[in-house]
């Protein structure tokens, strides 16, 4: 019977998970799950779909907001032209005209560029170390990984320049080497999807061996639709270290069938051995009695 660890903070298994014997390439999602160079981009893109989207008639500028902030959100993971092509589909059920989907990112990324230049200024010129703008516990995780002879890859929906950019100043880009994947001017030539199946299509290994972390609904869908084990890391990305579950995050990306569900990698170590059979997780939350610790699933064998 393989031990039971212990967790400094809030870490929740989904009541199907089965360990992973066999895991053995790691994917994440960058910004929200990585990095928070861009940490606060909803509070940039929602106001702009507010002050283009045209009002329905008694329509409240209130419920205009929280429809951008479900569309934006539900889109959230996938390149950000998706989240334009969005918002220029809501313009004209509303009766208005919008411009070309580009328009508004390039406007967006305008916007935002304006409010994180600041913090790539001072971690290009060292005056903020890196780790200030990495989600919490990330570097000594990755470390581990990397250790333990995992291979990992970097997949983001930001345009791949800038996330190339973004990784080597958190000083990370060495963890993933040539493994780092963005968004393309050619969108439609990027997708997580396409990544998850290069991979598993180049290193010759079916879904189950793969275990993907991200905070968006799109790397956890595809990563469970090729069978592999999604971690959902719900940041609270304005609060970073604060060991608290971003709520939203929590509730949606258990809904779209995370495995498990993380605030930070503090205890992610912890988690790994979880996942792996090693060490099974405190209390109510642990695997059931009976549960396969000992052989790596059947790819798609799982049902939910
Ligand atoms: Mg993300």
């Amino acid at each position: 019977m393989p031990p039971t660890v212990q967790f400094i903070g809030p870490v929740e298994f989904s009541p199907e998970f089965r360990p992973r014997p066999g895991l053995s390439h790691v994917l994440f999602d960058f910004d929200g799950t990585l990095s928070l160079i861009r940490q606060g981009w909803p509070e940039v893109m929602v106001p702009l779909f507010v002050e283009w989207l045209p009002p329905l008639p008694g329509e409240t500028e209130e419920e205009r907001r929280r429809l951008a902030y479900e569309d934006i959100m539900r889109l959230n993971g996938k390149q950000t032209i998706y989240q334009m092509i969005q918002l220029t589909e809501r313009i004209r059920e509303r009766g208005g005209v919008p411009r070309d989907p580009l328009w508004y990112k390039h406007e967006y990324l305008r916007r935002l560029e304006a409010r994180i230049a600041h913090r790539k200024e001072a971690l290009r010129h060292r005056q903020t170390p890196p780790d200030t703008y990495l989600v919490h516990g990330a570097r000594p995780f990755l470390e581990h990984l990397v250790t333990r002879g995992f291979t990992l890859y970097l997949a983001s929906g930001t345009d791949e320049p800038f996330v190339r950019e973004e990784a080597q100043l958190l000083d990370i880009a060495h963890y993933f080497g040539p493994r780092i994947y963005g968004a393309r001017d050619d969108y439609q030539s990027f997708s997580k999807q396409k990544v998850i199946e290069r991979i598993l299509r180049e290193n010759g290994i079916t879904g189950a061996q793969l275990l993907a972390f991200g905070d968006g609904y799109v790397e956890i869908e595809n990563t469970r639709a090729v069978g592999g084990l999604a971690v959902a890391v719900a940041s609270d990305e304005a609060h970073n270290g604060s060991g608290r579950f971003d709520p939203w995050k929590r509730e949606r990306l258990r809904g779209v069938g995370a495995d498990v569900v993380i605030p930070d990698y503090r205890d992610a170590i912890a988690v790994l051995q979880c996942l792996l059979g090693e060490a099974v997780p405190p209390g109510p939350s642990g695997p059931p009695a009976g549960a396969d610790t000992t052989r790596p699933e059947p790819h798609g064998a799982r049902s939910r």
